[in-house]
């Protein structure tokens, strides 16, 4: 049992905004009230529901080839978190999965989605989520390039195809459908990509973009999943893309969607000589159109590591910098690419980009639309999100950033324009009511009687410039997590998987398909429930 007295509790999902009042926990819920236990002092202290990431890569057989590739991040990986509770791991920029756990709890965030599973390697991902401590965890299978899918959407077979979707979903255990690049990965594997949504995808001749999009946008409604169809948009990365995130848009009207890592779908230009913000324009699209939500994406100037299932966007940003590549092919689903990166202030693409993240975040006038993240790693390391909070918070702080840009790329933004500044309430919403109702997650990012009690209590005053990077008390499931900057406490999270109803002959179907053209045999490709330790089970429709 646990008391938090004295706090100003911000919970904007209940319509409470800095009030002051007793927060009490018992059996690792929010509770009316409570007699006896461990009273926790907030006076002068924000409380905060535990943050939430809608869009992240920490887990899977991606991130550890990138670890692999990247030798030289962890010769000055950043220091973590300590305590007694601490296992060994390296924080850098593709943290190991325990510092992984105590980094994100360490900030205050306390669940977390990991945005790219393939299903022929969902069981690596599973153990190494295992393996992350402290946080609830979530994870989006790869489907959009799945070419049992598609072969289905080819013959019109969308009936088949829902029961298959469905089926690959409990197969992965996952929470949701992420689809990447839409037709283009499939391309990839003869050496192109998918630039025009209505032009047939390689050895197809009805299945485009658009209509992978609309036909899975429509299978996750029909499933009644209760995140909908999470969606990175084609054309990544390129100057001009705007045109065919808005046409993306268009394709999907009337149905939900969760756009991904807006701020790399939000180029003007014709060129990277000429590429600006377009963020305007499609800020101006979301906010009349409620049935998308979105996350930033935001960019931070430094060192990242992209690494996304857009192979042929990884070639191409390989030929751009030089740098190293990594290439992953995924047999009939997916395949993966691999760049180290650095963000640098006076690269004029690089500007636009760190520019439009923050313009989209400051545009896109409802907080429960878009949501904080820099899909870590690829625009920043998900433990820099204080120093975007600080950039949301404070035009002066942005007008100081903006001064060190080349003069050239002011041009090409509308950031300096910009004053709005987020208030607590709005970061309380961006980082965990927001995504945690987008979501789904009923428990997550408010502290009702009732939700899970997962708490961060941050002190008022920024510590060391930066409001938000050092809570005082991180509360997970009713557990004291973190304490003045310790570890003391790293008990395994749950992990939020969704059971849609299928039909089980489709395994019929599947298997012979299976013989033919998968490596893996069909009775070892689900992944089984019982290799989760804490699986928090959906059945959907619920
Ligand atoms: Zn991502």
């Amino acid at each position: 049992m646990l008391r938090i007295t004295g706090g100003k509790v911000h919970d904007p999902a209940n319509g409470i905004d800095g009030v002051v009042k007793d927060i009490c926990i018992a059996e690792g819920r929010i509770v009316a009230q409570v007699e006896g236990g461990r009273s926790i002092d907030a006076s002068g202290m924000l409380v905060f529901p535990g943050g939430v990431d809608i869009h992240t890569h920490v887990a899977g057989a991606a991130l550890n080839f990138a670890r692999g590739m990247t030798p030289e991040n962890y010769r000055r990986a950043v220091p973590f978190l300590h305590g007694r509770e601490q296992r060994a791991g390296l924080g850098g920029i593709t943290p190991t999965t325990f510092a992984t756990g105590y980094l994100y709890a360490g900030m205050g965030w306390t669940t977390v989605n990991e945005a790219a599973v393939p299903i022929l390697s969902a069981r690596h991902t599973h153990e190494e989520l295992h393996d992350i401590p402290i946080v609830d965890k979530a994870s989006l299978v790869l489907m959009a390039n799945n070419e049992i899918v598609l072969d289905l959407l080819e013959a019109g077979e969308l009936e088949r195809a829902r029961h298959v979707v469905a089926w690959l979903i409990w197969a992965a255990k996952a929470y949701g459908v992420k689809a990447v690049n839409p037709g283009g990965i499939v391309n990839w594997k003869w050496g192109k990509n998918a630039h025009v949504l209505s032009e047939p995808v390689e050895g197809y001749s009805r299945v485009t973009p658009a209509a992978i999009i609309a036909a899975l946008a429509a299978i996750i409604d029909e499933l009644g999943l209760p995140h909908p169809l999470h969606l990175h948009c084609n054309n990544l990365g390129i100057p001009g893309n705007v045109a065919t995130t808005l046409e993306t848009m268009k394709i999907l009207e009337g149905r939900r969607a969760h756009l991904a890592h807006l701020q790399f779908h939000a180029y003007g230009g014709d060129g990277w000589g000429t590429m600006r913000s377009e963020a305007p324009a499609l800020a101006e699209y979301l906010n009349s159109h409620p049935n998308f939500t979105t996350d930033a994406g935001a960019v931070l100037f430094g060192d990242a590591l992209t690494i996304t299932a857009d192979g042929p966007w990884q070639h191409l940003l390989y030929q751009l910098t030089g740098h190293k590549w990594g290439n992953v092919d995924v047999e009939n689903e997916t395949g993966c690419g691999i760049v180290p990166y650095a963000y640098k202030e006076k690269n004029l693409v690089n500007a636009v980009q760190w520019a439009a993240g923050l313009e989209l975040l400051l545009l896109v006038k409802d907080p429960w639309r878009i949501f904080l993240t820099t899909d870590h790693p690829n625009g920043g390391c998900f433990w820099r999100y204080p120093e975007l909070i600080r950039l949301l918070m404070s035009a002066d702080q942005r007008r100081e950033a903006l001064g060190k840009l080349p003069p050239k790329a002011r041009k090409r933004m509308l950031l300096a324009d910009l004053g709005r500044e987020y208030t607590f309430s709005e970061i309380a919403i961006i980082t965990s009511a927001g995504p945690a109702r987008a979501l789904g997650l009923m428990g997550k990012g408010h502290l009702g009687v009732g939700a899970d009690a997962d708490v961060t209590i941050y002190p008022e005053k920024a510590e060391k410039g930066l409001a938000f990077a050092y809570p005082r008390y991180v509360i997970k499931g009713g557990e004291v997590a973190v304490e003045e900057g310790e570890i003391r406490a790293a008990s395994e999270g749950r992990e939020f998987i969704t059971h849609p109803a299928c039909d089980e002959q489709i395994e019929e179907y599947l298997r012979p398909l299976f013989q033919k053209v998968y490596t893996m045999s069909f009775d070892n490709y689900p992944v089984e429930l019982e290799r989760l330790t804490r699986p928090d089970v959906r059945t959907c429709p619920s």
